[in-house]
């Protein structure tokens, strides 16, 4: 089975070896794919399931060994990454794949001179220096608060950005590409490649504390935990949300630690510091109004705050 097509879109210009295998997502790296002609055998399937299960289980790909064939070999160990996690069949795994992706990337892209990050700037259509078209930049840029748009310069439709910040623009870039490329629909799956998604499902981590689903919870509370549960990424204002609805309701720190343990991106020292930081902070739960600001109403409860919640939906 040739593995070249597993890429996504195709492309024009033609990268050297060691660029395609610092970013095989990138449109050069899949025209070197189709061209090599790669074929599947035991050491790519080995190498591939290496890298799924670093990205899913361990949330970090490591860096790439510097000899041409290991790069080679570093390509086609990305499109058969992509086969596995495809057939593992969970958005968990998809959404830690991209990251994990995402994040390696952007370790390559800190280090690069101008000439790689240009070209993986035009890939995604970022073609401008130190200012990104803005629609480009409003499909990109991270939902932290320092990449609003309100926080930025804006002129003649271009958003004026640092080098570190079009890397980061950039990273979000990748991460959406590859988890919107995902799951692939290949037709005969090689047995090798459903026995890997087996091996790194059966790993995969279970949620530590039982969701129950009560119609107690605020719909918005009730709908993040739902997304939760389904190993989905929580924005931030989400994740803050409901850390303070929790703790509101008498969850243990412990225990709210454990519940984004689902998370893709999970890090249990990350969630500890935050969940610790909005305890000791004290916070008050947001209003029903602000979260609505954050697009986290999901039904028009007729109530001030999640607080008041007392079970009884009183129409949109
Ligand atoms: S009205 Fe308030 S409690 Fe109800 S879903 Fe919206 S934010 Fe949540």
């Amino acid at each position: 089975m040739k593995v070249g097509y597993i890429f996504v879109s195709p492309q024009n210009h033609f990268m050297d070896l060691s660029f395609n295998a610092r970013y095989p997502f990138s449109k050069s790296a899949r025209e070197y794919a189709e061209n090599a002609g790669l074929e599947l055998d035991f050491g790519l399937v080995e190498k591939g399931k290496r890298r799924a299960e670093d990205a899913v289980l361990r949330k970090r790909i490591p860096s790439i060994a510097d000899s041409s064939f290991d790069l080679e070999s570093e390509i086609a160990s990305y499109a058969i990454a992509r086969m596995i996690v495809s057939q593992i069949g969970m958005g968990q795994a998809i959404e830690s794949y991209a990251i994990a992706e995402a994040k390696r990337a952007s370790s390559y892209l800190k280090s690069e001179g101008d000439e790689s990050l240009k070209a993986l700037a035009k890939d995604f259509g970022v073609d401008s220096e130190n200012a990104i078209p803005v629609l480009k930049y409003l499909s990109y840029s991270p939902r932290e608060s320092p990449y609003k748009l309100v926080n930025m310069k804006l002129a003649d439709g271009k958003v004026s950005v640092s080098k570190g910040q079009l890397i980061r623009v950039l990273e979000e870039a990748i991460r959406l590409r590859i988890s919107g490329s995902l799951p692939l629909k290949i037709e005969r799956v090689p047995p090798e490649i459903k026995k890997a998604a087996e091996d790194i499902r059966s790993q995969m981590p279970k949620p530590e504390v039982k969701i129950v689903v009560s119609g107690d919870r605020p719909p918005c509370v009730q709908h993040l935990l739902e997304k939760l549960a389904r190993g989905e990424n929580l924005p931030h204002a989400a994740r803050w949300t409901l850390t303070i609805y929790l703790l509101k309701a008498g969850m243990k720190e412990g225990e709210i630690v454990k519940l984004f343990s689902t998370s893709p991106d999970y890090s249990e020292s990350i969630t500890r510091y935050q969940v610790g930081y909005i305890l000791k902070k004290g916070y008050s739960m947001p209003s029903c109004r602000l979260i609505d600001s954050h697009g986290l109403c999901v039904y028009k409860c007729g109530i001030r705050s999640p607080l008041s919640y007392r079970g009884t939906k009183t129409g949109r």
